[in-house]
């Protein structure tokens, strides 16, 4: 059966927004025990990830280059990065990452406090 581009394209923009969203939001100086819930979640996050063949893909990515948890900026990095791996793969523009900044902006106010991690 064929695929349907459109929904794995609009599934993937949905995805990489709520992904670096997670990033921008993870704490500056994080916990072991916060440290090693993102790893977790990015390991069950690519084994979930609900096309197939984008998971495996991204397992790969994923092994060649693990999770980086040390801080918000470490783990947002990282994020960009590996989103530039997928693009790359895809004929897709390179992101500057140095543009990160406020793009990504869960609206929660900035003297709310962080995820519940
Ligand atoms: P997207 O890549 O969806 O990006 C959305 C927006 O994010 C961009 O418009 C830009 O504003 C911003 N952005 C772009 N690059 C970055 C970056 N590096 N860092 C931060 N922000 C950025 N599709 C396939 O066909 N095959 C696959 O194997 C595949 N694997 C995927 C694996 C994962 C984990 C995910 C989440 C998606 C995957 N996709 C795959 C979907 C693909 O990555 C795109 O989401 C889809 O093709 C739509 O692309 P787009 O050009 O609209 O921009």
């Amino acid at each position: 059966k064929l695929g349907n581009e459109t929904a794995k394209a609009e599934l993937g923009r949905a995805t990489w927004k709520y992904f670096h969203t997670v990033m921008a939001r993870f704490p500056e100086t994080p916990t072991e025990d916060q440290k090693e819930a993102l790893r977790s979640y990015i390991y069950l996050f690519a084994r979930l990830y609900p096309c197939g063949e984008c998971a495996e893909h991204f397992m790969q990515h994923l092994s060649k280059y693990p999770p980086q948890v040390s801080s918000r900026n470490a783990a947002s990095g990282w994020a960009c990065f590996i989103h530039n791996e997928v693009n790359a793969m895809l004929d897709k523009p390179e992101f500057d990452c140095a543009n990160l900044g406020d793009f990504y902006d869960c609206g929660c106010g900035e003297d709310e406090k962080g995820p519940a991690a």
